[in-house]
């Protein structure tokens, strides 16, 4: 058992004001693993004040010296990639194959924010007379979920520093051994007192402090749609800037002239990765009328081959929910699922044989949804798919934008301008034809209730800056 007892302001490891305890489990195997001391409003008004403090200093700095600290963050996080990795597989049970591309993700985002930091980023004439100036908008309040806890706080960190701010982080209180190891980086590369501070906290108590104080200009949240709701909300009382990444039921739309051993491969990546906990993750697959058959048949071979299984066995493709709490959530949507109709083409519920004591689903496949089921409007978080036939490209594009939703969606089809045309009509914040294109500048966001605003490259840039026009005549 590891307890996490400290928490990271101002430069310093201390031991919180909270007192606090929870108890945090290994997914695949139900063991108690970790012991977490939480912060609370005293301990995250110390970490506010050291931000601030610290930004008077750090916003004086050069971009240079940005760029520096930019630096030492990467160069010290990739001496400790194979901790890490290990700290991801056991907290949080992804297979490694995802564990590995989400760290390399996360290592490189400290040098595509570097890249950006140049100074026709930060100040710019629209004539001779007409001068924008881009001043990084004060203290960073990032609040982020568990799925890959050390992902976010890397993406969102490294943004914000690259603008000139402070941040305060609380990352997901389920994810305390990643967010400890970040912060004993951030301690290892030696940056200013405060510049980086970082709470183990719940959401109700060091989450609302962040998004209430008035010490805190900013708030970058990613999670549920109903907390990115409430914490809008709070947060328009002190007039912060906010951005939120919320959640997605994205759809999967294999065209009627797709290649159906590429299409269903893809769809099954896109729809199970990172075991169905994510936000981007593709559950709606939409099929067209005249190839039902053939592609329910492919569907449940390919879902059939994957692996189940922990992180320590390196074929599995599908690991274990976050914890016993979501595992219920899941099994509840599959129950929902049966009652409402839908028809259970495999798995279902209970857990795979033989993997009874972890948090494992069995990877689950519907036919015959119906859109406005439950289990294709809500997010299940957990591997199941939903398939749902579809008449022609207009009525696949009706049923992918009849949803509340709008962050993601995929397309599998030979012919790409045709779908290109489709994608030009969803609404939806991306779309990824036949696979993904490795963008790290692209903008990632919703429409709809996915959020406000986008993350990455030079639009996750200029939501931590404010623009400021001078004219001199
Ligand atoms: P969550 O909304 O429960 O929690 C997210 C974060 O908010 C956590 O750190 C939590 O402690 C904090 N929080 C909770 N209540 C709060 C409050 N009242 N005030 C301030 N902060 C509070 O989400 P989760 O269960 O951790 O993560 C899963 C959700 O995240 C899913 O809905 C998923 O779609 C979403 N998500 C979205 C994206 C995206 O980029 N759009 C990416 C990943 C996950």
């Amino acid at each position: 058992m590891q307890t996490v007892n400290k928490v990271f302001i101002n430069g310093a490891f201390v031991t919180p004001h909270g007192t606090q305890q929870i108890e945090l489990e290994n997914p695949a195997t139900g063991e108690i693993i970790t012991r977490v001391i939480l912060a609370d409003e005293v301990d995250t008004q110390n970490a506010i004040s050291a931000a601030n403090a610290a930004f008077k200093i750090y916003s004086q700095f050069s971009l240079q010296t940005r760029q520096e600290y930019l630096q030492r963050i990467h160069d010290v996080m990739a001496t400790k990639f194979d901790h890490l990795s290990d700290i991801i597989s056991t907290e949080y049970g992804a297979p490694q194959w995802f564990t590995k591309f989400a760290l390399q993700d996360a290592l490189r985002s400290w040098l595509v924010a570097k890249e950006q930091v140049k100074p026709e980023t930060f100040r710019y004439h629209l004539k001779e007379n007409a001068e924008v100036i881009l001043e990084p908008v004060g203290v960073a309040g990032l609040i982020s979920p568990w799925n890959i806890s050390l992902w976010f706080m890397c993406v969102k960190a490294s943004t914000a520093i690259a603008a000139g701010c402070t941040v305060v982080m609380k990352p997901s209180e389920l994810s305390a051994r990643q967010n400890n190891a970040m912060a004993e980086i951030f301690n290892e590369a030696g940056l200013p007192p405060g510049l980086i501070n970082v709470l183990h906290g719940n959401g109700e108590v060091v989450g609302n402090e962040i998004t209430r104080n008035p010490g805190v200009n900013k708030i970058s949240f990613t999670g549920s749609t109903v907390v990115g709701k409430l914490l809008a909300k709070n947060a328009v009382e002190t007039m912060k800037r906010v951005t939120l990444e919320l959640g997605g039921k994205p759809p999967s739309i294999i065209v009627d002239d797709a290649d159906l051993n590429k299409a269903i491969q893809f769809v099954l990546q896109v729809g199970l990765q990172n075991s169905g906990q994510s936000c981007t993750a593709g559950t709606r697959v939409l099929i067209p009328e005249s190839r039902e058959t053939e592609i329910i048949a492919g569907l449940k071979k390919g879902v059939e081959a994957m692996k189940v299984g922990p992180a320590t066995d390196q074929d599995s493709a599908i690991g274990p929910i976050i914890s016993k709490r979501q595992y219920e959530r899941v099994q509840n949507y599959i129950k929902k699922g049966m009652e409402e109709g839908a028809e259970l083409l495999t798995g279902g519920l209970g857990h795979p044989e033989g993997l009874e004591k972890g948090n494992f689903v069995k990877p689950t496949v519907f036919v015959k949804v119906n859109n406005r089921m439950t289990i294709a409007q809500e997010e299940i978080f957990g591997p199941v798919l939903s398939v749902i036939t579809y008449k022609d490209d207009a009525d696949a594009i009706r049923i992918a934008n009849d949803s509340t939703y709008g962050l993601h969606a995929y397309i599998a089809g030979t012919n790409i301008e045709r779908a290109k045309k489709i994608a030009e009509q969803l609404q939806v914040g991306r779309v990824a034809i036949n696979g993904f294109v490795d963008e790290p500048r692209a903008p990632f966001g919703g429409f709809k209730q996915s959020g406000i605003g986008r993350e990455f490259g030079k639009f996750g840039l200029e939501a931590f800056l404010e623009p400021k026009a001078v004219f001199g005549i």
